[in-house]
């Protein structure tokens, strides 16, 4: 069923577990987050980025709607790293409530005046923001950050932040990065743990492919209550497409190369979703 994304991400904020935030291009990226999510009665999200907008548009949105309120557990439709109002506001149009407002490109003040005036426009629909304060390093859909361009969030601008914008939810930088970590993570908890006594909303954390499960989980315990994840599901997706393409079939089996394409992004998911602890949280 198709559930607004608050009552997710206080379920789990109260019930320390995170909700898993999948990005979704296709078909088949959403029916492996609904199977996965089925299978291991887990609420989550299925989100869209920018990027996948800008290819899917409105079509993309129909589909995840449809998704999400045919599926046997609770599922919220967001939109992910979205920083034109004019996106944001279709989004809205279309019945996507749930949405990054991505400023984090913009200097403080700027960040503020985005966040808090698509908030406003959020808000006057009965959704819910989340804001990004720093910067996160890395690349997804086209959208890259040198780590020159990157920072960190500054605990003593959180609890301003907030107070200013009224968001929902607060996205962290801590030493997360999207795509790949070239070497060993390690997120900065200290920081995390300023940032949560700053911030008392919900936080949420991008970049959790190749995060190791004993850190997520230490986030958590930490405020994040909703956990990105993207790069992991889409390899699964190419390797099994890769797996199954033979050039000499004829006709090619489209059906039959998708469905292990599925599989294997269901194993990541269902994953992923054991080791947020949301398994079982479906209501
Ligand atoms: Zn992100």
């Amino acid at each position: 069923m198709l559930v607004p994304m608050k009552e997710l991400v206080k379920a789990a904020h109260q019930g320390g577990y995170a909700v898993g935030g999948f990005n979704v291009y296709n078909l088949e990226g959403a029916m492996a987050v609904v199977r996965a999510a089925e299978a291991s009665h887990a609420p989550v999200i299925l989100q869209i980025h920018d990027g996948a907008f800008n290819y899917g548009g409105t079509m993309l949105m129909a589909l995840c709607k449809a998704a999400a309120a045919a599926a046997k557990v609770p599922i919220a439709v967001h939109m992910d790293h979205i920083s034109s109002a004019e996106t944001i506001q279709l989004a809205l149009d279309n019945g996507i409530t749930s949405i990054m407002a991505d400023g984090s490109h913009l200097p403080f003040e700027g960040n503020v005046a985005f966040s808090r005036q698509m908030a406003e426009l959020v808000h006057q629909h009965g959704g819910s923001v989340e804001a990004e304060l720093g910067r996160l390093a890395g690349t997804e859909d086209g959208l890259s950050v040198s780590e020159m361009e990157a920072h960190m969030t500054d605990p003593s601008q959180a609890a301003d932040f907030i107070q200013r914008t009224g968001v929902d939810t607060l996205a962290v930088c801590i030493g997360n990065v999207h795509g790949h970590y070239w070497m060993e993570p390690q997120l900065d908890f200290p920081r995390l743990a300023a940032i949560n006594r700053a911030a008392q909303i919900p936080l949420v954390l991008h970049g959790a492919s190749g995060l190791p499960a004993h850190q997520v989980q230490d986030a958590i315990k930490l405020g994040i209550s909703k956990i990105n994840v993207n790069t992991e599901v889409r390899e699964a997706f190419v390797k099994a497409i890769g797996g199954t393409f033979q050039s000499d079939q004829k006709p090619p089996e489209l059906l039959k190369m998708l469905a292990p394409a599925i599989e294997a992004m269901i194993e990541v998911v269902a994953d992923k979703i054991s080791f947020l602890g949301s398994a079982g949280k479906a209501k």
